[in-house]
């Protein structure tokens, strides 16, 4: 089948690297002059199979006036006049039970798990060039009521198979000696061994080129915006571009953040809004005093990878619009506490600072598949995680295809 994808981000490459493995015929169209330039270019690197809870979560309810009202707060809400701004957040605020948190859990970490299986058993991807390191993930508290209700979620978790280990603050600091310089505010920790870290951007890359070998040959078409898909009663007709008119048997939107606005030219109506975050890379100054494993700081809601020689932070979650502008209040916020945390670890006031969009849906769960268009699907809606679900949600629509 012939086969337009929209988008050269992480979900975008991973479909047409999966969809070329059924036989289809594949274009990936993409407005950036090269693959993975939007919100897939320098995200907290983190494959964080068994750590996948939403941002929905009963907790946002007891922390939502500090959440609004602090300037310090890693996460901050401007309000505009969106109105589908407000219609995003109470429906995100309905997300936030229990009950919907532990059936995203339990999606997310279906889809998590497949993305794993799918990177381990294939040879080219196991053998590219992406920073990736197995190191596991440990995720360190400095408040006892958080540790305990994360201990509660992973038991959740553990119970249905995922390997994660409580530790202790003495624990976490014999797994991770470079947190000796945080260690008089951790209370411990959740290490889940099997979690991973790479560098999407260099996956992007390396995708590229095995879908672009000569025995795979999709075409990649950069510098080609998709104005309007054009939609005729139930089926789509074609696609309106800046290259003009182009049509397919099937067409897959994966256009991250802006899937809403080209989803809207087809009628459909999707729920993602923007959640805007930041991340800083850096050489490593020093290797002892830099996290080896992959580390997630709950109190400053921050996670730090090693990819090669460089430390990656990434945090923040802003519901600002699609303003991409680098706020360095924001940033000035995350180098000062990473200099205070780990002041051997970088010159931090070298970091190179990156913003990008997380395409966030009220629950957190993707939009993977059909859509009520017969020839249009969806991989769309990955928020915080797109990079570690990526190939497990390409997998999940090509099935269904
Ligand atoms: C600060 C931050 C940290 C993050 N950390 C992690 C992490 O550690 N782990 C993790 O799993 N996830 C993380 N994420 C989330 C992850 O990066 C995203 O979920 C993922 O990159 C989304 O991929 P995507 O392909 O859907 O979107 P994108 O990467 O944005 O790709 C969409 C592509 O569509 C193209 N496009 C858009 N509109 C059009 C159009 N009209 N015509 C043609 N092309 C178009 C864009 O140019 C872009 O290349 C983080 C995100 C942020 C912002």
């Amino acid at each position: 089948m012939k086969i337009i994808v929209i988008g050269a981000g992480i979900i975008g490459m991973s479909t047409a690297w999966r969809l070329l493995q059924d036989g289809h015929e594949v274009t990936v169209l993409d407005s950036a002059s090269s693959t993975g330039q939007g919100s897939s270019f320098a995200n907290g690197a983190q494959l964080s199979y068994s750590y996948v809870a939403p941002l929905a979560d009963p907790s946002v309810w007891r922390q939502l006036p500090k959440l609004l009202t602090d300037p310090a707060s890693p996460v901050q809400f401007r309000p505009g006049a969106d109105y589908f701004q407000y219609r995003w957040l109470l429906s995100f605020l309905a997300a936030c039970n229990q009950r919907q948190a532990y059936e995203t859990i339990e999606r997310l970490g279906d889809l998590a798990s497949r993305s794993r299986q799918l990177l381990h058993e294939s040879e080219d991807l196991r053998t590219a060039e992406f920073n990736w390191s197995q190191t596991g993930k440990l995720v360190v508290y400095s408040a006892e009521p958080g540790l305990a209700a994360a201990r509660r979620q992973a038991d959740h978790q553990i119970a249905s198979g995922t390997d994660k280990r409580a530790l202790t603050t003495d624990e976490c600091l014999t797994l991770e000696p470079a947190l000796a310089s945080i260690a008089h505010r951790l209370v411990g920790g959740l290490f889940s061994p099997g979690d991973e870290t790479a560098d999407a951007l260099l996956l992007c890359r390396e995708l590229e080129r095995l879908i672009t070998s000569p025995d795979k040959p999709a075409t990649m078409l950069y510098d080609t915006r998709v104005e309007r898909i054009r939609r005729e009663g139930r089926k789509i007709a074609g696609l309106e571009t800046s290259r003009g008119k182009m049509e397919a048997d099937l067409y897959v939107l994966a256009a991250g953040v802006q899937s809403r606005a080209l989803g809207r030219t087809a009628g459909i109506n999707l729920p993602i809004y923007p959640i805007k975050g930041y991340s800083l890379s850096v050489p490593i100054a020093s290797s002892a005093a830099a996290p080896s494993v992959s580390v997630t700081d709950i109190a400053r809601k921050v996670v730090l990878a090693r990819l090669g020689s460089t430390l990656r932070l990434a945090g923040a979650a802003d519901l600002v619009g699609t303003d991409l502008k680098i706020d360095t209040r924001r940033t000035g916020q995350l180098i000062a506490d990473a200099k205070a945390d780990f002041p051997a670890a970088a010159n931090w006031d070298d970091a190179v600072l990156w913003a990008g969009l997380r395409p966030a849906t009220p629950t957190g769960q993707p939009i993977i598949g059909e859509c009520g268009i017969d020839n249009l699907r969806l991989n769309v809606g990955h928020g915080a995680l797109g990079f570690t679900l990526a190939l497990g949600s390409a997998d999940q629509l090509a099935r269904d295809i």
